[in-house]
């Protein structure tokens, strides 16, 4: 039988960095120190008055692995006791967080109102599936909190929201957005991909719901999928851990294992994140070739004022225009800066140890009509950088080689 040690340590008397590396610790009897990994689907029973007792929820212990398991019980804790929420439930990634979410807590003839600056995936899975089952989205400007209450129905349930959005780091007012949120009687859920719990709490700014996509900055090191959802009890134990129980999205005990390792160094890897990131961003804004730089930390930043609020950091991403005379030539410098690069990965992902570097028109954002990118901002000379951990110096110099010949 697993005994708590770090499990019910307060989160309110505990620093993040001591959440971090202790906050949800479970020992078995051999008392191991690091975080045991529990590969097994189910758990044995002493008797059958004891497995009936399990099964049907009223006495505390692990079953089947598709809905309780201890390694993945650790994650789950560690991750509740960050955000300082009172529960959370893990599932195989950021996606099927969002899916379990909406599953567990709407029904056909519901209406969500969602940020229009979210993943693409999401909005994907918003209009191109829920909208087979009869569930509704509303796309708004996220920074407007007025455009927020414009959209709501009587039958709105679910506010949806990301905040810094990718790839141009647009703060949203989450306080505000809460109210309307309130008003509306429907939840607010903040998909805290890009801050992490180290930079930005959503429920202390009144958010109901916390999405993680684990895959990024909680593991951090670009190794597996994840993802989560924290909020009160009543909410993960009463409606999204029944459905994660029945349908089974489930994240695997080694992946919550790798995450659980990851974490321990969340704070520390946030901080230097940030600080890099920043350090670049600045350095940008300088150069001749850059047009326009986006990262929250920065005074020139349109929401820096919420930005510096609402979070302790300005996260990984910073993204910059490159000039050119035209689009066609914008893209072929922005191509340039990119395939000058010795030490960024060119490739999608982000939150990693290693700066990615990706141009959003033609990549993530490749789908959008001309007109909707215009909208959203994605012009040809945009570059996204995910600033990972190597030495400053080096990441500007990666960049210098290629922004220095540029075409102008
Ligand atoms: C990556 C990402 C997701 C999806 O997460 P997966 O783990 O890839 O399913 C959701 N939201 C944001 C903001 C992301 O960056």
């Amino acid at each position: 039988m697993t005994t708590p040690q770090n499990s019910d340590l307060n989160p309110d008397q505990f620093g993040l960095d001591t959440l971090g590396v202790r906050a949800g610790t479970l020992r078995s009897e051999f008392m191991e120190h690091s975080e045991a990994l529990y590969l097994t689907s189910s758990f044995c029973f002493d008797n059958s008055a004891e497995a009936a007792h399990r099964f049907a929820n009223a006495e505390e212990g692990f079953v089947y692995s598709r809905f309780t398991n201890p390694t993945v019980a650790m994650f789950q804790s560690r991750l509740a006791a960050l955000e300082g929420g009172e529960a959370c439930m893990a599932v195989a990634s950021g996606m099927s967080a969002i899916m379990s979410l909406v599953m567990a807590t709407l029904q056909a003839g519901d209406h969500i109102v969602s940020s229009q600056s979210i993943f693409g995936s999401t909005i994907q899975m918003f209009s191109g599936i829920f909208g087979r089952f009869g569930i509704e989205t509303t796309y708004v400007d996220p920074t407007k909190p007025e455009a927020w209450r414009a959209a709501v129905k009587p039958n709105t349930k679910l506010f949806f929201l990301e905040t810094p959005s990718n790839p141009l780091t647009e703060v949203s007012d989450i306080r505000a957005i809460s109210a309307v949120a309130k008003e509306a009687g429907a939840l607010l859920a903040v998909d805290n991909c890009f801050c992490t719990p180290i930079l930005q709490r959503p429920l202390e700014h009144g958010a109901d719901i916390v999405i993680h996509s684990a895959t990024k900055h909680l593991d951090g090191q670009g190794r597996v999928l994840g993802g989560a959802i924290v909020g009160s009890r009543e909410l993960i134990m009463g409606k999204v851990f029944p459905f994660v129980r029945q349908a089974g999205p489930t994240l695997s005990a080694f992946n919550a294992w790798v995450i659980l390792k990851g974490m321990e160094t969340l704070a520390i890897r946030m901080e230097r994140h940030s600080a890099s990131a920043l350090t670049l961003a600045t350095w940008l804004e300088s150069h001749p070739n850059v047009e326009r730089v986006y990262h929250p930390a920065l005074p020139s930043h349109p929401q820096h004022a919420i930005a510096m609020r609402q979070q302790s950091g300005g996260g990984a991403i910073v993204s910059f225009v490159v000039r050119g005379a035209s689009p066609e030539a914008q893209r072929a410098n922005a191509w340039r800066v990119i395939d000058s690069t010795k030490v960024c990965s060119i490739t999608g992902n982000l939150g990693d140890t290693r700066t990615t570097i990706t141009h959003p028109s033609t990549t993530t954002h490749g789908r959008m009509t001309a007109e909707a990118k215009a909208v959203a901002g994605i012009s040809e000379g945009l570059i996204r950088l995910a600033v990972g951990l190597e030495s400053v110096a080096d990441l500007q110099a990666d960049l210098a080689r290629g922004l220095d010949s540029c075409e102008i």
